[in-house]
């Protein structure tokens, strides 16, 4: 019991927002946007009663829990009103803001007007949404739900999404504190997986980091009995290697097993904070490694790779490492801003560079850029190279933002959506590399529309 009434303090931090109105206005459709790809649902709150869904809706670096109300539509058409009213009422009591969601093409209605006379003795502040505006035009079309006397109409297309989803969202979340990070993660141990495919030596590696000679802290159990984390210490630094019995526990066959070890992998990666790529320096970059450098990639992880058994090359001189590293870059371009590194687990040569790596990479995946310089950067880059007009319309980027960290991820408020071609997109990440660094980590970038009120 107590570890559910902690569960909803914490829950209940959050600033609630209720959406409520008439059936058929595309509150549900409104919902399913929010829990859509753009922003995902963090988890379904406990205490999901039959006619009430509670959603964590993510907004930019707002967090904040959705009331569906919609649920119950009466049967007997009398009763709607009834059922709205209960609605509006939840609404009042529970929520810290209520979004009244209107159908644009019905215009006012009744209820809407009876819903407004509510909603207007609620000290609670309302947010009149006007849905299914599909058109450019679209002020024009919710000019006359300022009648309902609830402040200025917020035109929505909840099907199609585009600029005034997001201006209604802003205004919603203005106010709203931005969650401090999950956790502290400038301070708790790097977590590192170590990955690669079959007999690259990670085993090896493993083995050697967690060697007698160097300092066990302790063994950390994870969920299921066979994940077992191991804690290790280097230069009075702790370091979680991930998974360790999976990488050491040997496959004696390697059919039928190989599945498993890919999941294994996948869910190590998952897990991580930085991920060591070992690959083979007898085989070079093969697609199975570089199969692997895209998951890890895709999971938005800090990356290193490590080409092990360095001391099988022979004839090594000092050029060999810079030709080593050019060939992955031609096998590889993608992983370009990714640092290499050339160990052995059998003589040991360079293995605490991947401690010393990984901090690095760490600090990259971690770090915060100052939004001044940043969009000091995308407009210099911009005015640089601006990007091809498309059917005689050209993007703007309007700014940019940095929503989040590992990875380091940025929004741009753009005029329109499409404009962005990915290689418009490479070319301006290529620019921030340029400017900021971010050696090892992925950066991810999205696009916001910016309603037509801006332009
Ligand atoms: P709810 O009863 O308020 O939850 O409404 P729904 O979300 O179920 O939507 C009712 C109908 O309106 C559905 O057929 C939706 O596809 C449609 N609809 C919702 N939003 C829009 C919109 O922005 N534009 C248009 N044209 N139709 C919409
Ligand atoms: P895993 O399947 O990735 O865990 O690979 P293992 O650690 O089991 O290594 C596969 C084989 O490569 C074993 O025979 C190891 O002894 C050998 N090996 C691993 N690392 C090195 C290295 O740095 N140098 C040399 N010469 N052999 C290595």
């Amino acid at each position: 019991i107590f570890s559910e009434i902690l569960k909803e303090k914490t829950m209940s931090k959050k600033p609630i927002v209720a959406i409520i109105g008439r059936p058929n206005v595309g509150k549900s459709t409104f919902v399913n946007r929010l829990a859509g790809a753009r922003h995902s649902i963090v988890d379904d709150a406990p205490g999901v009663t039959r006619d009430r869904k509670y959603f964590d809706v993510q907004w930019l670096d707002k967090v904040f829990t959705v009331i569906d109300t919609g649920g119950i539509v009466p049967s007997d058409e009398e009763d709607i009103p009834v059922n709205i009213f209960a609605q509006a009422k939840i609404a009042c009591e529970e929520a810290d803001k209520i979004i009244f969601m209107t159908d644009g093409k019905d215009g006012v209605t009744p209820i809407d007007e009876d819903i407004a006379n509510i909603l207007r003795r609620s000290d609670k502040p309302i947010y009149l949404a006007v849905n299914k505006i599909d058109s450019i035009d679209r002020n024009a079309y919710a000019a006359e739900f300022y009648s309902l006397s609830l402040g200025e109409p917020y035109p929505i297309s909840a099907l199609h999404g585009s600029g005034g989803v997001g201006d209604l969202l802003d205004a919603v979340t203005a106010d709203f504190e931005t969650p401090a990070e999950e956790e502290d993660v400038e301070n708790r141990p790097i977590r590192i997986a170590i990955v690669g495919k079959p007999n690259a030596g990670k085993s090896s590696i493993v083995n050697a980091l967690l060697g007698k000679d160097r300092c066990i802290v302790s063994d950390v159990s994870g969920t299921t009995r066979d994940t077992i984390d191991s804690v290790v210490r280097y230069e009075k630094e702790d370091f979680i290697l991930v998974d360790t019995a999976g990488i050491r526990k040997k496959a004696k066959v390697d059919w039928g097993v190989e599945k498993f070890a890919v999941t294994r992998a996948i869910k190590a990666i998952r897990d991580c904070d930085v991920a060591i790529l070992v690959i083979d320096a007898t085989d070079g970059m093969t697609d199975q490694d570089k199969k692997i450098a895209s998951i890890v990639i895709e999971a938005g992880k800090g990356m290193i790779v490590a080409i092990n058994k360095w001391d099988l090359v022979e004839n090594k001189q000092s050029s060999t490492i810079n030709k080593f590293e050019k060939e992955i870059e031609q096998d590889a371009p993608f992983l370009h801003y990714v640092p290499k590194i050339f160990i052995s687990a059998v003589t040991k040569q360079r293995l605490v560079s991947i401690y010393k790596e990984a901090k690095k990479v760490w600090e990259q995946c971690t770090k915060r850029v100052s939004t001044s310089v940043l969009n000091k950067v995308i407009a210099d880059a911009y005015a640089m190279v601006p990007p091809d007009t498309v059917k005689n319309k050209r993007l703007k980027i309007y700014y940019t933002t940095q929503v989040k960290v590992a990875p380091p991820s940025f929004a741009l408020f753009v005029n329109k959506e499409d404009l962005l071609k990915d290689s418009y997109k490479r070319y301006i990440e290529n620019r921030m590399r340029e400017a900021f660094g971010f050696f090892g980590t992925p950066i991810r970038l999205s696009v916001r529309e910016k309603g037509d009120k801006e332009k």
